[in-house]
């Protein structure tokens, strides 16, 4: 089969080949445990989730890394030294004074004024909400999720590496930096130069460092720092590592020094995975450290980047319990919804797209259910020169053409196929990819219900409403009753009437 993906580093569409087939090795930077991660974060970890289930699914070994950052992620993060407060620190302070008024979840770890402790708690949640949206990589957890502050060793001794090869230098005040000027391909991920960093994109110089860094570009490796809540002894004085270190250090130590795929949203291209590559290369002296980057696009909110930052995010949590929408959500249809625009695009996260997920998630399982019954649960043999799985891997292989891809399920959906057994397995090798779990007659059903129902349900809790206040009981028990027959459960409160989908 042949593969093609768009690679940020050369800007343009490239056949995939790895290094070292049938292996391929993969690392996706993880979140930043200072808080829920939102569905926005999600785009971007479900994007590497479904380039991986493909590539396993066109018999690949994929051994899948992503780091769990829980240290030096600094609140100014949009330039490359390392300024701001740890968002670990921020996000302690916060959650303290939280705990005090018993105003959110906080008051559910012990002592949130220690980062340690909320970064274990966010972690949790994190891979709690990953195992939801079935994201392969979290069941994999002892062997391939990676916290940075058990890597401080490694990270350190890729810092020394670096001092010695001349690409880092230590200031009087004992902080190492990078040297940029030392590495001639710095900006070519970003398409950044030297000079147009020096002028502002990416590059500052705080007063008190004007003195001692080389150029604005240099970025943080090591900070001296007695006060800083998670410090560690170094050569270079007890302190922390800067935040990219720690994807450069914990790849090389699990996968290697040259990599086949590297993962992260958009903002990640610089100054992070830029600062990665410099990092990784400067030890190495290889040409690459990652052979392919694949960039996600962000999932937008009317028209805006969803972010921690703007506070226009919900996280998985909030959609999956019913709080984007006010109807609760499959965790296959957030699943789908996050993954059926092509990763290279913007998507716009919006009530009708989730009642439109819903409506295919639907339309698979009790398709997939009837196959079951008609085939009596026996799939026939297939591989990738079946018609429809082979048409459905052809349409990914195209730098993951999720669309086109759909589209032709949908079609082949539409054309009511005959034969169970064959279209059972379909079904089951499609679900390896899409992770609907489809075969899962007791999960819940989807409750984003597609266009028409949830709009007569809305509108018998209106009805139900207006009877009430026209004292009309017997029409409100009528539309109760009727919403009741639709498989809705209600309830009326001071606040009005309201109604959710019962879990099938
Ligand atoms: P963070 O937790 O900030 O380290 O981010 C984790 C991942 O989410 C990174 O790969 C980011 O690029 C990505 N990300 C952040 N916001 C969005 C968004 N709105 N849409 C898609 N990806 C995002
Ligand atoms: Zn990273």
């Amino acid at each position: 089969m042949n593969i093609q993906f768009y690679n940020t580093l050369s800007n343009s569409m490239e056949p995939f080949e790895p290094l070292n087939a049938p292996k391929v090795t993969m690392y996706s930077c993880g979140p930043t445990v200072y808080d829920y991660a939102h569905i926005g974060n999600f785009r971007s970890f479900l994007f590497a989730d479904l380039l991986r289930r493909f590539l396993e699914a066109v018999g690949y070994e994929v051994r899948h890394v992503m780091n769990i950052t829980d240290v030096g992620h600094m609140t100014e993060d949009q330039v490359a030294d390392g300024g701001g407060e740890d968002k670990m620190a921020s996000a302690a302070r916060r959650l303290k004074e939280s705990k005090k008024q018993g105003t959110d979840h906080a008051t559910a770890i012990e002592n949130p004024d220690d980062p340690f402790q909320v970064a274990e708690f966010y972690m949790d949640a994190f891979l709690e909400d990953a195992r939801t949206l079935g994201l392969k990589v979290a069941f994999e957890e002892s062997e391939n999720i990676f916290r940075a502050t058990d890597h401080i060793p490694a990270m350190q001794a890729m810092i020394t590496k670096l001092l010695e090869r001349g690409h880092a230098y230590q200031c009087v005040d004992g902080t190492v930096y990078y040297s940029v000027e030392s590495f001639p391909s710095y900006g070519k991920l970003s398409g950044n130069t030297l000079d147009q960093i020096r002028s502002g994109a990416g590059g500052r110089v705080e007063a008190e460092d004007q003195a001692s860094k080389r150029h604005p570009a240099d970025f943080l490796l090591w900070k001296p720092d007695e006060s800083h809540l998670m410090k560690w002894d170094s050569p270079w004085g007890t302190g922390y590592p800067g935040w990219h270190i720690e994807c450069s250090a914990m790849a090389s130590l699990v996968l290697g020094d040259v990599i086949d795929l590297h993962t992260g949203g958009e903002d990640l291209i610089f100054p992070h995975h830029e600062c990665e590559i410099a990092q990784s290369c400067g030890v190495t002296g290889e040409s690459h450290f990652a052979r392919f980057w694949l960039h996600a696009r962000f999932l937008m909110v009317e028209g805006e980047k969803m972010s921690k930052s703007k506070g226009n995010f919900f996280t998985v949590r909030d959609v999956l319990q019913g709080k984007a929408t006010g109807r609760d959500v499959h965790p296959a249809v957030l699943r789908y919804e996050l993954i059926k625009s092509h990763y290279r695009a913007n998507m716009n996260f919006t009530k009708k797209g989730l009642s439109d997920s819903a409506a295919v998630v639907r339309k698979l399982r009790e398709f997939t259910a009837s196959m079951q019954q008609k085939s009596g649960g026996e799939a026939a043999p297939i591989d990738q020169t079946h018609p429809i799985w082979g048409e459905f891997l052809n349409a990914l292989s195209d730098d993951l053409n999720i669309s086109k891809a759909m589209g032709g399920i949908m079609t082949w959906l539409a054309s009511s196929p005959t034969d169970a057994s064959e279209a059972l397995a379909v079904c089951q090798k499609l679900d390896t990819i899409l992770g609907f779990s489809l075969e899962e007659p007791t999960q819940p059903l989807e409750e984003a219900e597609a266009g028409g129902e949830a709009e007569q349900a809305e509108s018998l809790c209106k009805q139900i409403d207006e009877a009430r206040q026209a004292k009309d009981y017997a029409s409100a028990d009528a539309a109760r009753q009727k919403l009741i027959e639709l498989g809705y459960e209600v309830s009326t409160t001071k606040e009005g009437t309201s109604c959710k989908k019962q879990l099938v």
